[in-house]
């Protein structure tokens, strides 16, 4: 992904690990050149071993940049890409300056634009806040409606953090029946404290009180999925339950911090220099430069094959003996910062969270897949859940006090569900 704007932005949200790298580059006015822009656009899709590319735009706030230089990008890749090429473009947005000039574009253009945004008013303006700390929740739904109206193809990013990950159903039913949206990318907040306490660098094992918590990510998935997979299979998507449904069908994760190895998510700083991940533009993880060093040189280094294999090479023995390890994969290594119950490091601050998650998914994921592989539809789920459910209720009804409970816990009805 290129940063064109670097980490700068317009508004200031309290979380953004992104806002303090400027102090990476001082003294940066933070635009991406025109010759940086033509060497990057020629050398990406030259690069390509298949016919298609896609651009990925991020931030900061790639919109600083003005609509005329997106303009350019695709004339660029028009240009530059091999005869027969399909050129597709992302981009990330806080959507604040979006208008009907830039909607129309991203339009025509084809443009697959991701909308930041926490969840309704109170929970996206606790953190998602403009530099002089006013909300900035109105200017980010109007966006949402004038890529609407425009027919701008769009999904929401939403981060989990301390203030939204106690309101998971309100957060998960804002977006489905209030901003109309069928895509959702959740993304978990952890920000490491380095010793200057700044969250510069993917150092430090404390994390702020901004971000949220490993059970609390569990249960926020749980909440979620709960009501997603009784009603909106097939016509909500969620990223986290997307590639869980294709770690159990054994088709490859569809989300890089669940493959098994890192390396396919470099990201291009607006003066051409080049880093392993999006998450670690940091000295240690600089690649080199593109204007320097050609792109597929770069990514072909023993520093970046070392850096996506470490993934895996360093996983603890608790995550390679764990029976989740599958679907996990210990995830991102910028999380890896917890002591495993055997003392030792690199186990994911996030563990807790992804194993409840995981094992509690898993029933239905099983059955999501017997449907798949025998060529039915994964949305029957929502049918035989209901099924089983009223079953269940009709168990429940004529269960004596000290039969076992029909839930199949094991315990006297009495001592579960018929409790009290
Ligand atoms: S470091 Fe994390 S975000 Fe980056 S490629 Fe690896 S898993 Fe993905
Ligand atoms: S659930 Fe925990 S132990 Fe299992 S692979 Fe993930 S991080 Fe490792």
């Amino acid at each position: 992904m290129a940063k064109p704007t670097g980490a700068t932005c317009n508004l200031n949200c309290t979380y953004c690990f992104f806002l303090e790298k400027e102090r990476l580059y001082p003294g940066s006015a933070f635009r991406m050149s025109a010759e940086v822009l033509e060497s990057y656009i020629s050398q990406y899709t030259q690069a390509q071993r298949v016919p298609e590319a896609i651009v990925a735009w991020q931030g900061g706030e790639p919109t600083l940049m003005g609509l005329d230089f997106f303009r350019r990008s695709v004339e660029m890749a028009a240009e530059h890409a091999p005869p027969g090429m399909h050129v597709t473009y992302t981009m990330q947005t806080n959507g604040t300056l979006l208008d009907d000039a830039w909607c129309e574009f991203l339009r025509e253009s084809g443009f697959l634009v991701g909308l930041s945004i926490d969840g309704p008013r109170e929970l996206h303006d606790a953190y998602r806040r403009d530099k002089g700390g006013d909300g900035t929740f109105e200017r980010v739904e109007r966006a949402a409606r004038l890529m609407q109206r425009h027919k701008v193809d769009f999904n929401v990013l939403c981060t989990v953090n301390a203030a939204n990950a106690g309101h998971p159903l309100e957060v998960y039913r804002f977006f489905r029946d209030e901003l109309g949206v069928e895509w959702v990318q959740l993304i978990p907040i952890v920000e490491r404290v380095n010793s200057d306490g700044s969250t510069l660098l993917q150092e430090g094992d404390t994390v702020t009180d901004r971000s949220v918590g490993p059970a609390q990510w569990g249960d926020f998935l749980i909440s979620v999925f709960d009501e997603w997979v009784r009603r909106d299979v097939g016509r909500m998507f969620v990223n986290f339950f997307e590639a869980a449904a294709a770690s159990w069908a054994g088709v490859g994760a569809a989300m890089c911090i669940f493959d098994e190895t890192c390396g396919n998510a470099l990201a291009l700083e607006h003066n051409g220099d080049l880093y392993t991940c999006d998450h670690f533009v940091e000295p240690a993880y600089l690649l080199g430069n593109i204007m320097e060093t050609p792109m597929p040189e770069l990514v072909a280094s023993e520093k970046m094959r070392r850096f996506g294999e470490d993934k895996r090479d360093k996983l603890p023995r608790w995550c390679r003996e764990c029976e989740v390890l599958f679907a996990c994969r210990g995830e991102c290594p910028k999380n890896r910062f917890t002591l495993t119950p055997h003392g030792e490091p690199g186990l994911n601050y996030l563990c807790a969270g992804y194993k409840a998650f995981f094992a509690y998914i898993d029933p239905v994921m099983r059955i999501m897949t017997d449907l798949l592989k025998s060529g039915r539809y994964a949305d029957e789920i929502m049918g035989i859940l209901a099924e089983q459910e009223e079953v269940e209720q009709k168990a429940l009804a004529h269960a004596g006090r000290n039969d076992p409970c029909p839930c199949g816990s094991g315990r006297k009805f009495k001592h579960c569900h018929g409790r009290g």
